[in-house]
This record gives structure tokens, sequence and C-alpha cells, in this order.
């Protein structure tokens, strides 16, 4: 077998992540690599903790990219502040608060489970119940945006509930971050994970993190050692904490996928990350506007759904993989499907990053429409492009 160069096709990423990638990220991707303790490479891993701040909104010191991916954040939250014998309230709405409860389990802690439906929020009133149940867990931990089902739940009162007990809390915001509004020190979020390759339209295989002092004063006074050498978050410090000039060695930093997320962070400022809130928003609106003129129906309520993931019926007799097979060979455009309860029921339209665009929105509908008419499947009135035209010329 002769094995060439690897050639990947051309895509329009429109599924759960990730997403379209600038060919400004790229190219910071190809430049020359130096070393990881440079001091040339060490001046910009300081900026990346700054434009870090601005993108998490918050001033904690402990704000850093973990080098791996989302699940590696999620993984290095729970390792740091779970110690074997603890407990941690889990609010699980989809697939990644399930995975929340592995981690809790994994760290020798229980999980006290509050669960709701996949497709609607957190519900408050059960967290409260919870918290109210277990006046000694340590902490709450909920996922801000379920990208499973295209659910974002109130993070301020879950939080607000959490504190008001005494208690910490750990948020996944791998979907939310760079799409919509994540206020770490606004809500009082004491840990919180994310990831590059969704809103942040960065290469996968990074996670950025944030800690608060609250959760760094747990850090340290831990009885036992974190049980992952390579997350514990004292030692990763040691690299890249700006104190003193004596950074040392943990692992060596993945060099050209730091630039390549300095350059998406840098482009998150330059936009403003109010104004990608905003466009994240309208994109979704003319979407659905779309959506609407082919008769499809968005799964989550309008109150509480997440303009970067749309999580669309399948309506009845619809060949749902099938569609998702045609869009990709016949447009090269891929969306999702579901996932757990929802596998085979809807697809996942993700508007995440550089895929939240007019072209994005556009194509996605004639591709679909045409597809959906092909197969002989009902298209409401049509004319799905149009409408989201009208959306995005008011
Ligand atoms: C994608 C995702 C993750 C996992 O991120 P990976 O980079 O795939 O490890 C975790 N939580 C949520 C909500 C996600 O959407």
């Amino acid at each position: 077998m002769t094995v060439s160069s690897f050639h990947p096709p051309s895509r329009m990423l429109m599924g759960p992540g990730p997403s379209d990638i600038h060919s400004r990220v790229l190219q910071a991707l190809g430049r020359p690599v130096i070393g990881h303790l440079d001091p040339e490479f060490i001046l910009m891993m300081d900026e990346i903790k700054g434009l870090l701040h601005y993108a998490f909104q918050t001033t904690n010191q402990m704000t850093l990219p973990v080098s791996a991916p989302g699940s590696a954040g999620m993984e290095s939250c729970f390792v740091n502040l779970v110690e074997p014998g603890d407990t941690v309230i889990v609010c699980i709405n989809g697939v990644f608060g399930g995975r929340m409860v592995e981690n809790v389990e994994r760290c020798g802690a229980t999980a006290i489970k509050v669960e709701d439906d996949w497709g609607t929020p957190v519900d408050l009133n059960k967290l409260a119940d919870a918290i109210q149940g277990n006046p000694g867990a340590k902490a709450v931990a909920f996922v801000h945006a379920e990208t499973s089902t295209g659910v974002q739940s109130d993070a301020a009162a879950i939080s607000k509930l959490a504190q008001d007990a005494g208690m910490l809390t750990i948020m996944d915001a791998v979907t939310s971050l760079g799409g919509s509004p994540v206020l770490i020190d606004e809500w009082n979020i004491d840990a919180c994970y994310s990831g590059t390759q969704k809103c942040l339209s960065c290469v996968p295989g990074i996670s950025p993190v944030t800690f608060s002092d609250r959760a760094l004063d747990v850090i340290r006074g831990r009885n036992h050692k974190v049980q992952s050498w390579f997350l514990d978050m004292n030692l990763i410090m040691g690299y890249w904490s700006s104190e003193g000039s004596t950074r040392s060695y943990h692992h060596t930093a993945p060099v050209n996928t730091l630039y390549a997320l300095h350059e998406s962070l840098v482009m998150l400022k330059d936009e403003g990350v109010e104004n990608a809130w905003k466009r994240h928003q309208r994109h979704h609106e003319a979407l659905k506007a779309g959506l609407n003129a082919l008769g499809l129906n968005l799964l989550v309520d309008e109150a509480y759904r997440l303009p970067q993931l749309n999580t669309v019926t399948v309506p009845e007799g619809v060949d749902e993989a099938m569609v998702r097979r045609r869009m990709l060979s016949d447009f090269g455009i891929e969306i999702g499907a579901g996932l757990g309860a929802l596998a085979g029921k809807v697809w996942r339209i993700g508007l995440m990053g550089q895929s939240s665009s007019p072209r994005h929105v556009t194509l996605c509908l004639a591709a679909l429409e045409g597809v959906l008419t092909d197969l002989g499947a009902p298209t409401g009135d049509g004319g799905a492009s149009d409408a989201a035209q009208k959306v995005l010329l008011s």
C-alpha cells in the first residue's frame, strides 16, 4: 500500500463543532516553531492569558489554555477541585452533564444528580431542593450550553443558588464561549472550561480554563494530591504563571496550536465579544426564518434556545441520516446528528464562530431545501433562503 499526503475535502462545518476556521488562524498555525520557553513565546503566552481574560470576562489570575481538548478542561476542573469523599451536585440535561457525573465518581466523590429532560434547561427549583437536601456538598456543576440539545441554562441563577449555600460552581462553557454571553466574574463562577473548536473557531485540541481565587484556595488546601499529574493546576501554573522569571518545564506546549489560538482570540477582540454574541443571534434568527419557511420546527423553546446550536426536529417519514449524507456528498455541508435520547429524531445545525455567517445560513438552507425536495419530503412554502435574506437584510 502506498500512502501519500492527505488532502481534506472542502467542507462547510455546520455541526456541533469543529467549526470553520478563518485563513488568518490557519496561517498562524504554519508559522515557524520556536521553543516553548523562548522569551518571545512567553510574551505570546501572556497575551493569550490577557485575551482569555477578555473572552471569559474575568480577572481570574488562573486563566490559561489546557493543552488538550475540552474534555480535558472538564477533567481539570473536577480533578483539581474534587477529592475522595466529597459530594458534588451535578445538573444533567444532556450528554455532557452525564460526563460530569463520571468525572465526579472517578475522583472518588459522590454525585447527586439533578436530572431534567433533554431539550429543557436546568430546573432551578429542583436544584434548590438538591442543595437544601445536601448542605455539605462542595460544588454544583452544570453545562451552560448543552450542545447535545441546543439548550442554554441560566448560569447566573444557578451560580447564585450555589453561592448562597457556600458551594463552588463548575461550569461547562465549551459551546457558549464566544457565541453567547459568558460572564465569569459577574456570575461568580469558580471554575469554568471551554474549547477552541466551537465559537472561538480555532483548531480542536485546546481547552481554555479559568479558576476563581476561591477555587485556587481550595486547590492549594487539598488533603490529597490531584489524581492526575498532567492536569494538576499547581504544576501547570509553574509553566503558565507570570510571577518571576522561573517558568519551569511541565510539558512541551503545543506551540503552533497556541499561535492559532492567539490569532483566533485577537480576531474575537477585534470584533468585540458583544458584537460576536449579536452576530450569533442574528444568524440564528435568519436560519430560523428559513427553517420555518420549510415547515421545520426547532426542538427547543425560544426562551432558552442557543443561537449557535440549532436542534431541528426531523419531520415524520424523512430519512434523517440520508439528508445528512446528501448535504455532505452533494454540497460539502456537514450538519450534526442527534445524540442519545435524540438520535434519529433531530438534526443539529451549528452556527458557531466563523460558521455563523450569511453565507453559511443561506447555503445551508438552499441545500437543505434541495435535498428535501429531491427526497420527496415536504418543504412547506419553500423559499428558505429568501426568508433568511429578509432577516439578514432587515
Ligand atoms: C464539545 C463539548 C465538550 C467536549 O469538548 P472536546 O473538545 O470534544 O473534548 C464538552 N462540553 C460541551 C458542552 C461540548 O459541546
